[in-house]
């Protein structure tokens, strides 16, 4: 069924954070053709009955990794796991991902064009996806997964430059190796290219507060980004490394748990996007000992957990664009959505609905064309029994509220039966 209107509904519009009664949805092939009260397609267009249930846009997660299928240890590498395997577990997580209501994702290294090409022609069955290829990180940063005793050469071949989750990571030092780095992801397909710019939680050698890269080697990785028509993401976590990649031009900011208002106001300025991950750190708190993660992490972890949902409020009282990001690893991922309740702590639900929808949109420059429901966008979009306005567990709850899972017009979740089974593909 490639043409129908969706009626009886309730549309949620992100923008003004309410629903609207009586609107009608006309979907032809993947696109949306028309939304309003006055839609009127020709006889031979099937209608399809919501039982005035919330229509909404697919949702936006902007910080994944598919790549990432083992949290334990010493199982997640590369050196542990053929690609193959990798590639496999990618596939379902792509799957799953999608039957959580997610009809976008934002991989934040690991994933390359393959995955993305995969998706786009059918062959993987997963939500639209953005890659980025695999990161680049300075000798001794995030990205490094050398132990602390192995003096073997950084390479970029995938088996010694694998961060946690296998292939994720290269190595660049100086304003050369740096240029060409990205200038190699880019050419290998990526839409995005990842930095890491501060110590992170997982990696052995560089605690959290350790400022990686020099601003010559950020700038030199933005002017690359920009030459190539594309952008620069950074994992950060403390408020001077924000600071200084943000100065030097970086588009979006990931994690940022210790942002302060100096760094926030900077990215009200430049017009930075935020997309913190906070489900990582309360699941690897709660689940993370029995997978297998290795103490002294976990106290890297706490450490930034305790500050928990300070960076939203600072991000909020400045104005800073807030995107959905959850950054989980390994099995983790089953608690993806978790996200919305943590967020639902401090901000309001229409700001976090905003940040998974239209925010996101804005993140992978696809605006108009997906999270909204309007004219000419994708026919992305779920379907709930609740407003999420008004009761966020909705959309908290991993998909298992979600009734209706439509993505470029083909559904795939229809618990209602509102298509033939034979359109539904899941
Ligand atoms: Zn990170
Ligand atoms: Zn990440």
């Amino acid at each position: 069924m490639n043409e129908f209107v969706f009626e009886n509904l309730r549309l949620l519009d992100p923008e003004a954070g309410r629903l609207v009664a009586g609107m009608k949805v006309w979907v032809r092939g993947d696109r949306i053709v028309a939304v309003g009260h006055d839609v009127e397609p020709p006889p031979g267009v099937a209608r399809v009955d919501l039982g005035d249930r919330v229509l909404m846009p697919g949702l936006i997660d902007c910080h994944i990794h598919i790549m990432s299928i083992k949290t334990k240890w010493a199982n997640n590498t590369l050196m542990h796991m053929p690609a193959s395997l990798a590639n496999a577990g990618a596939a379902v997580k792509l799957k799953t991902l999608l039957m959580r209501g997610y009809t976008t994702v934002r991989d934040a290294a690991g994933a390359d064009r393959g995955h993305r090409e995969a998706v786009e022609s059918g062959q993987l069955l997963g939500p639209r996806l953005f890659v980025s290829g695999r990161a680049v990180s300075q000798t001794g940063g995030h990205g490094d997964a050398r132990t602390m005793v192995d003096h073997a050469f950084p390479c970029a071949c995938q088996h010694l430059a694998v961060g946690t989750t296998g292939g994720i990571s290269r190595i660049a030092d100086g304003v050369d190796q740096v240029r060409r780095a990205v200038r190699d992801e880019i050419r290998l397909g990526a839409d995005a290219i990842k930095i890491f710019v501060s110590g992170g939680v997982g990696s052995d050698a560089d605690p959290i507060h350790f400022m990686q890269f020099s601003p010559e080697e950020i700038r030199a990785v933005v002017e690359e980004c920009e030459n190539a028509d594309t952008y620069a993401l950074a994992h950060a976590y403390t408020a001077d490394t924000i600071y200084r990649a943000v100065e030097n031009g970086v588009r979006s900011i990931e994690h940022g748990n210790f942002l302060d208002d100096r760094a926030a106001e900077l990215m009200v300025e430049k017009g930075t996007y935020f997309v913190p991950t906070l489900v990582a750190y309360e699941a690897t708190m709660k689940f993370g000992r029995e997978q297998g993660y290795p103490e002294r992490n976990f106290l890297k972890n706490e450490r930034v957990l305790a500050v928990g949902t300070k960076s939203l409020e600072v991000a909020r009282k400045a104005g800073v664009k807030m995107a959905f990001g959850t950054d989980l690893i390994g099995e983790l991922d089953d608690h993806q959505s978790e996200e919305f309740e943590i967020r639902s702590r401090v901000l309001p639900n229409a700001d976090i609905i905003r940040s998974a929808t239209l925010v996101g949109a804005e993140v992978v420059r696809r605006v108009g064309e997906i999270g909204v429901i309007a004219k000419g966008a994708y026919a992305d979009m779920i379907l709930l029994d609740k407003d999420p306005l008004e009761d966020i567990s909705v959309l908290a709850s991993g998909g298992k509220d979600i009734r209706m899972i439509m993505k470029g017009g083909i559904a795939h979740k229809d618990e209602l039966s509102l298509f033939p089974a034979e359109a539904v593909m899941a």
